[in-house]
C-alpha cells in the first residue's frame, strides 16, 4: 500500500484550483487531496473504474451533488474520460512514485525471497568453498605459525600487534583462492572484513623461501640457515618436522651463569653443586669444563633470546602446542644466527 502521494508546489494558487473553488466552494478544492489520498490507496493506476459519480464523491468527502462535482471537474479537467471510465488527469505524469508502486513491490518481495535464500544457502556455499579451496592445496598450523612469525606476530594491513589474527586468503576462495599457505597471509579481523577484492599480497620479501627454510630445518640439524636460500620446493605433508618433544630440565643441564655463593653459604652444597638460595645454580667443583668468557657470553645470550622468543610466541598462541613452539623457536633461532 502506499504511504504517501504529492500534491505540486502551485497547486493553491493553481488557476485551475481557483476556478474550482469559484464554482464549488473552498470545500470542493480541499476534496481533491481527499480523491488524490483514495487513489493512492485503492486505485494506484489513477484510473476510476468501477466507480460511480456518487462514489468518487463520497471518495473525495464532498457533500455536495455528486453530478455537478464530477461534471465540474471534467470541464476542468481535474479528471478526464477515458476507455474504462474517469481517471485523474495526468495522474501517473505527477504521481509516478503511486503508479510504480505495484512493481516495486513485486521488486521487494523478489528480492526478500532471496536474500532468505542466500541466507538458507550461505553455510552450505562457504562450507563448499572451503571444500573446493582446499581441494586446491591445504595448510598446517605448524606454517601458520612460522609465516606469523616470519610477518612479524601483526597485521599486515594495518601493522596492529595487540589484536587476533586471522588468515587472510590472498585470492579469495570466493574468487577460486585455495587453502594453502601460499595464499595466506595474517590480518587482524578489522582488516579482514574491510577488505575490498583487491588481492594485495602484503607478505614481506622472501617469506616464502624463508617459510620452506624455516619448515624443513629439523630442531637440532646444525646447518647455517644463513646461507643462499634454495628455490621453495613444492610444500609436502612429508617435509614438516617431527614434533620434538621439550627437553627436560635437568641440574645437569644448568645455566652456567658464575654465581657466588652469598658469604656463610652451605658449605656441603657448594662441594656437591647444586642451586643456592637465591636460585643460582653453583657448579659442582671439577663436574664440567671451564666455559671461556665468550662461551658464557654467547651461552647466556641463546638463553636469553630463547626465553623472550618462548615467551612471545607462548604470549601470541596459547593454543600451540610444546613440540610446535620448540620446533618453531628453534628455527627463528638458526636464522638470526644465534647458537648456544
Ligand atoms: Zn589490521
Amino acid at each position: 500500500m502506499n504511504t504517501d502521494f504529492r500534491i505540486e508546489v502551485g497547486f493553491f494558487r493553481h488557476p485551475k484550483t481557483r476556478r474550482l473553488i469559484a464554482a464549488l466552494g473552498l470545500p470542493a478544492a480541499w476534496s481533491l487531496p481527499q480523491l488524490w489520498e483514495f487513489a493512492a490507496v485503492n486505485k494506484p493506476s489513477g484510473e476510476l473504474s468501477g466507480m460511480t459519480h456518487a462514489d468518487i464523491a463520497a471518495a473525495s468527502w464532498y457533500d455536495g451533488d455528486p453530478e455537478v462535482f464530477v461534471a465540474e471537474l471534467l470541464r476542468l479537467r481535474w479528471l478526464d474520460k477515458s476507455r474504462r471510465g474517469l481517471e485523474i488527469h495526468d495522474w501517473a505524469e505527477h504521481q509516478p512514485f503511486v503508479v510504480d508502486a505495484p512493481r516495486r513491490r513485486e521488486q521487494a518481495r523478489r528480492a526478500a525471497g532471496a536474500k532468505w535464500d542466500s541466507a538458507a544457502d550461505g553455510a552450505k556455499k562457504r562450507h563448499e568453498r572451503l571444500k573446493e579451496a582446499r581441494s586446491k592445496g591445504r595448510h598446517t598450523d605448524a606454517e601458520w605459525g612460522v609465516l606469523l612469525a616470519i610477518c612479524g606476530m601483526k597485521c599486515l594491513r594495518c601493522g596492529v600487534t595487540n589484536a587476533r589474527l586471522v588468515k587472510d586468503h590472498v585470492q579469495p576462495i570466493y574468487q577460486g583462492g585455495s587453502d594453502s599457505i601460499d595464499n595466506l597471509q595474517p590480518l587482524c579481523a578489522s582488516c579482514n572484513a574491510s577488505k575490498g577484492p583487491e588481492n594485495k599480497d602484503l607478505r614481506p620479501k622472501g617469506w616464502a623461501e624463508r617459510l620452506s627454510l624455516l619448515m624443513s630445518a629439523p630442531a637440532g640439524v646444525n646447518a647455517s640457515i644463513q646461507q643462499a636460500p634454495t628455490p621453495t620446493p613444492a610444500f609436502q605433508p612429508s617435509s614438516l618436522p617431527e614434533r620434538t618433544p621439550l627437553p627436560p630440565v635437568t641440574p645437569s643441564d644448568p645455566p652456567s651463569l658464575p654465581s657466588p655463593l652469598p658469604s656463610g653459604g652451605d658449605q656441603t652444597r657448594k662441594e656437591a653443586g647444586g642451586w643456592n638460595r637465591a636460585g643460582a645454580y653453583r657448579e659442582p667443583k671439577g663436574a664440567r669444563p671451564k666455559l671461556t668468557p665468550e662461551q658464557s657470553a654467547r651461552m647466556e645470550q641463546y638463553r636469553t633470546k630463547r626465553a623472550e622468543l618462548e615467551q612471545r610466541i607462548r604470549a601470541e598462541h596459547p593454543e600451540m602446542g610444546d613440540g610446535e613452539l620448540l620446533t618453531l623457536v628453534t628455527a627463528e633461532l638458526k636464522r638470526q644466527g644465534i647458537t648456544a
